[in-house]
Formats: C-alpha cells, sequence, structure tokens
C-alpha cells in the first residue's frame, strides 16, 4: 500500500484471531520453507494514481501468501496476469514473485480480506474487520474510475462497504452476476466479474474470452467523461 502509515496499520493487524492463527500454523508446499513465505497481511499492489481497482477475495495460502503480492504465484494469477497484460493493464505477461519487475498500469489491485483463510472462506466478521482497508483505499484512490470486484463475496462485502459509508442504499439493488456494472456517486462504477480462481478456470466458469471481455468493458468506463 503507498500510504506508509496504513502500510505499518496493514502490517500490524491482528483484528482476526481465526486468521492469525492460521497464519502461524500454515504448512508450506512445494518444498519450501516457512521462512520463505510472506505468512503477513498481504498489501496492495499498485499506484493510488491508478483509476482501476481490482479487487479480489483473499491472499492465495501458496500464492500471495507466499510471495505476498496480490495473485502472485498461484493460479488464479497465472490466468489473470497474462490477460491483464493482454489488455495494457500490467506491463508483463508472467507474474511470479514481488520482484520479477511487473508494474501495474493505471490498475491498483487488492483483496476484500488480507489475511489468507483456511478453505478460501472468510467469515462474515473476518470481511467486516479488513473492511477499513477498504476505506482507506476508497479515499486514497483520488482517480478512481472503475471497481471490479472479483467473484460474489468480494463483490457483496464490498457494497456492505458502500452501504456502511452511506452512499448506497440496499443492497438487494446490486445484484451480482459476471459482467454487471452499476454505477456509483462520484462518477464511479462497480462491475461484477467471476473469480479467476483455478475452480472456476478448470470448470469453465470464467475463460479468457469472458475474462478480457470484462476488461474492454471496465476500459471503457475508465475512459468516460462523468455526466455534467
Ligand atoms: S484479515 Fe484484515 S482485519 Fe483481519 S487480521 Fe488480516 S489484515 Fe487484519
Amino acid at each position: 500500500m503507498a500510504d506508509s502509515c496504513a502500510l505499518t496499520e496493514l502490517e500490524q493487524c491482528r483484528r482476526c484471531p481465526r486468521l492469525v492463527r492460521y497464519l502461524a500454523e500454515l504448512p508450506p508446499k512445494g518444498g519450501r520453507s516457512r521462512s520463505e513465505y510472506w505468512n503477513a497481511p498481504v498489501p496492495a499492489f499498485g499506484s493510488p494514481s491508478a483509476r482501476v481497482w481490482l479487487l479480489g477475495l483473499a491472499p492465495g495460502a501458496h500464492g500471495a501468501n507466499r510471495t505476498g503480492r496480490p495473485f502472485t504465484g498461484d493460479g488464479a494469477g497465472d490466468f489473470m496476469y497474462p490477460l491483464l497484460h493482454r489488455a495494457g493493464f500490467c506491463s508483463q505477461a508472467e507474474a511470479v514473485d514481488a520482484a520479477d519487475g511487473m508494474v501495474l498500469q493505471d490498475l491498483y489491485i487488492s483483496n476484500a480480506v488480507r489475511c489468507v483463510p483456511p478453505q478460501n472462506k472468510p467469515t462474515a466478521s473476518e470481511f467486516a474487520a479488513c473492511r477499513p482497508f477498504l476505506a482507506q483505499e476508497w479515499q486514497q484512490l483520488s482517480r478512481l474510475k472503475v471497481v471490479l470486484a472479483l467473484g460474489r463475496d468480494a463483490f457483496i462485502s464490498f457494497l456492505h462497504f458502500l452501504k456502511g459509508q452511506g452512499l448506497i442504499e440496499r443492497l438487494a439493488d446490486y445484484p451480482f452476476a459476471h459482467g454487471v456494472r452499476y454505477p456509483l456517486p462520484g462518477g464511479r462504477w462497480l462491475v461484477g466479474c467471476y473469480h479467476t480462481s483455478r475452480y472456476n478456470v478448470q470448470t469453465g466458469r470464467i475463460t479468457a474470452e469472458l475474462f478480457l471481455e470484462v476488461l474492454r468493458q471496465v476500459d471503457a468506463l475508465r475512459n468516460e467523461e462523468a455526466a455534467p
């Protein structure tokens, strides 16, 4: 995260006891040792001057939780980054680790929950505990035009955030679907997209073409002029 105070607060955050315990116990994979893992809240990736904010669910146990960078080092990122590169949102197709030279272009990536949860399933209270970081980002991203929420859970957590801020009235007015888009206050947009998880890729729920179509929509929305 670009703001140093926010980074310190995130690094020190222990608001979710279940996730803190899980981080302390998570066994490494692939012949790696625990010392090769990040095993801490994973900060956002990208510049706060970006106009597009991609919001995932939570760090992958052996991806972002290992490398310390969202969607880096696991199947979800291996699917996503080459497509982001094709669409012009990042400097290279391959995301290997936090030192691979990847630069995001007009894109900022973070997760609704910053610590890896067991079975990729945060509880309602863990979503709520992590929502103050969404509020910080909403403030910091001064040029923000589009929030691209990956998966229903991140989408709904973001709606809870908007409702808590008084920016929307009813979650039921914003049903999740792939490719759905809703105008938000301030000329911003919320776009829904199936998550790029390995499971969704393997089952064909998300395909390269489906993801690229959403990115084309995001590209058009970020360049849209605000209504007078
Ligand atoms: S998930 Fe978020 S709120 Fe919970 S301990 Fe991690 S950083 Fe803190």
